[in-house]
């Protein structure tokens, strides 16, 4: 079909809120069958079913990326019940920023857990079924903080730097298999990103500078879409937007 979006069975976690919600809607509105996966049950189930009324096809599960066997249990289920996987959108990510010197160590476990260590959990769960089909595409979200660190962003920069490393290790591994790898590279979205910022000052920083620059959340969904619509043997590996306004 003309849009190469439509019929493909997507799963998308951290579709509660934000980039992967407006992705949710922009692909199911394309004729995607759309997988949601999130910790917030309510929200995903009641977007599927929204999506559902709207004449598409969706599902929702609840998921914590931070447990391989949810996320395995996510695609699985994508498999039983539509037969195959042809994205994994690993977007699910939280960004409670501060300086280093506030030793916020369990924040930064939590980022390495979802950022990092859910984005693998998701490449662990699809790529034994994208090498079996012999197609697939990984589309993992990383940030304009994976290509710059400041004071205050560097764990959540790290988690990001490493996105892209791994994206860009898996787009060479996984050429055999026919499978595409794309990172997508945000600047300020207006989503609920900087709500998990318990530190003050760090918080009101942010909330100014997302008032001030941040786009609605469709710019994701737009270049998500853009990834997936390129012919199979296109491979968009990155795409790195920002607020026009933005620094
Ligand atoms: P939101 O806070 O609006 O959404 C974050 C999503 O991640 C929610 O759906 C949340 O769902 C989910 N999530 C968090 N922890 C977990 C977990 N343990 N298991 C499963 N899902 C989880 O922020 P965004 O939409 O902005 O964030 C999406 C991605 O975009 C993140 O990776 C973020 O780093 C990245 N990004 C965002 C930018 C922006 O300016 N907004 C810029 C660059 C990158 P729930 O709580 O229900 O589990």
């Amino acid at each position: 079909n003309s849009n190469n979006i439509e019929g493909k069975v997507i799963v998308i976690t951290g579709a509660s809120s934000g980039l992967g919600e407006a992705a949710a809607r922009l692909l199911s509105k394309e004729g995607a069958i759309v997988v949601l996966g999130a910790r917030r049950t309510g929200r995903i189930q009641s977007l599927a079913d929204e999506l559902t009324t709207a004449g598409g096809k969706a599902l929702a599960l609840e998921t914590d990326v931070t447990d391989y066997e949810q996320v395995k249990k996510l695609v699985d289920i994508a498999i039983q019940t539509y037969g195959r996987i042809d994205v994994m959108i690993n977007n699910a990510g939280l960004m409670p920023q501060s300086l280093l010197e506030k030793l916020k160590i369990d924040e930064w476990n939590q980022m390495i857990d979802v950022n990092i260590k859910g984005v693998l959990y998701g490449i662990a769960a699809v790529l034994p079924h994208m090498k079996a089909q012999k197609a697939g595409h990984i589309i993992n979200v990383s940030s304009v903080a994976g290509h710059r660190v400041g004071p205050g962003s560097v764990v959540y920069s790290a988690t990001k730097y490493a996105v892209r490393a791994i994206s860009e290790g898996l787009r060479q591994e996984v050429k055999p298999y026919n499978v595409r790898s794309t990172i997508i590279s945000p600047g300020a979205v207006a989503t609920e990103l900087p709500n998990t910022i318990t530190d003050e000052e760090t918080a009101q920083n942010i909330n100014a500078f997302y008032e001030q620059y941040a786009i609605p959340a469709d710019s994701f969904a737009r270049a998500v879409a853009f990834a997936i619509s390129q012919p199979e043997d296109v491979d968009i590996n990155e795409i790195l937007f920002r607020p026009t306004s933005q620094k």
